[in-house]
């Protein structure tokens, strides 16, 4: 492994000053999961590495503040998946959370690290679409909130300026019921990145919201709001075009080794239904 200095700031104007200071030359360390894979494999080459996890301002929190649910920066997958209000609010976020790597990966792996690492693949950027999600980013000159749809660009795309890091995601609080579901497919059963990765939501008010991810250089949210996709009694044939409508945004790459374009494709359309359906269903079981 290429030789780096290392740096364990106690606050976050601490950790700021330095990334300011080094610019590209420094990374951001949360729990590590991706940037040791990338460091082992020399395809990141940082001058330091600056650790968040003894930073003051964003020891491992999960909050209720002002009708949102704020989860810090260093908050990992584990804490998402046992935390009583996410899972009352926001349960397909604990889904997706629950399959990310393996328990030892859930352990050190944040959500904020998903987000920033900018993977199409990443298991919780399509829930933190349907879900509304808000990235609150720092830099020495204040803080921004971006909504999480402008915040992934692309592919290991996010939109952090230099000298900036996330301090915490929220999660608007639903001002109306919800039923929602988040499925993916992989290659096999346990450990493996997803082929597809997808997140419905309806409400009580006919509106669905989709996203989907793994197939092209970012996830993509589609919100309908004809209705038709939240009906229950809406026929098949309607709904399977408007999801057709959807899915034709899908870019997935020729050259995956995971699984061919057609096959991701034809499973979006299954994936798909099968989300409506079981959200459809946990709308109506309450
Ligand atoms: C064996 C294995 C299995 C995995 N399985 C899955 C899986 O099933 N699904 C999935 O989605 N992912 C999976 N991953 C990837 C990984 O676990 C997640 O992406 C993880 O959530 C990253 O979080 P982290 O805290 O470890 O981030 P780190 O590795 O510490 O950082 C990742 C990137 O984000 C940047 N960063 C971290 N925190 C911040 C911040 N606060 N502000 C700005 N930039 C920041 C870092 O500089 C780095 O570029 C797997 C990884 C491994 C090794």
């Amino acid at each position: 492994m290429h030789a780096f200095a290392y740096a364990r700031p106690a606050t976050l104007a601490e950790a700021l000053t330095l990334l300011e200071k080094h610019g590209p030359d420094a990374r951001l360390l949360a729990g590590g999961t991706d940037l040791i894979v990338g460091l082992r494999q020399g395809a990141i080459r940082p001058a330091i590495l600056i650790d968040l996890k003894r930073v003051a301002e964003l020891r491992h929190v999960i909050d209720e503040v002002d009708g949102r649910i704020a989860i810090s920066a260093t908050a990992v997958m584990a804490e998402i998946e046992n935390d009583d209000r996410v899972g009352r609010h926001f349960p397909a976020l604990v889904e997706a959370a629950h399959v990310v790597g393996s328990v030892q990966i859930r352990n050190r792996a944040t959500l904020a690290g998903n987000i920033c690492n900018g993977s199409p693949a990443a298991d919780t950027a399509p829930p933190l679409l349907v879900y509304g999600a808000v990235v609150v980013v720092a830099g020495l000159k204040g803080t921004r909130r971006v909504p999480i749809d402008d915040f992934i660009v692309g592919s290991h795309q996010v939109a952090l300026e230099r000298g900036e890091l996330v301090t915490a995601i929220e999660l608007p609080l639903p001002d109306r019921r919800l039923g929602a579901a988040y499925l993916r497919l992989t290659r096999r059963h346990g450990t493996d990145l997803a082929s597809i990765t997808l997140c419905c939501a309806v409400d009580e008010a006919g509106t669905t919201r989709l996203a989907y991810g793994s197939v092209g250089p970012r996830a993509l949210l589609f919100i309908d709001e004809s209705g038709v996709l939240a009906d229950p009694g809406a026929p098949a044939e309607a709904k399977e075009a408007i999801l057709e409508r959807v899915f034709a945004e899908a870019r997935p790459s020729p050259r995956s080794i995971r699984a061919s374009p057609e096959y991701r494709r034809a499973m979006l359309r299954v994936l798909g239904a099968r989300a409506l359906r079981s959200a459809i269903e946990r709308l109506a079981g309450g």
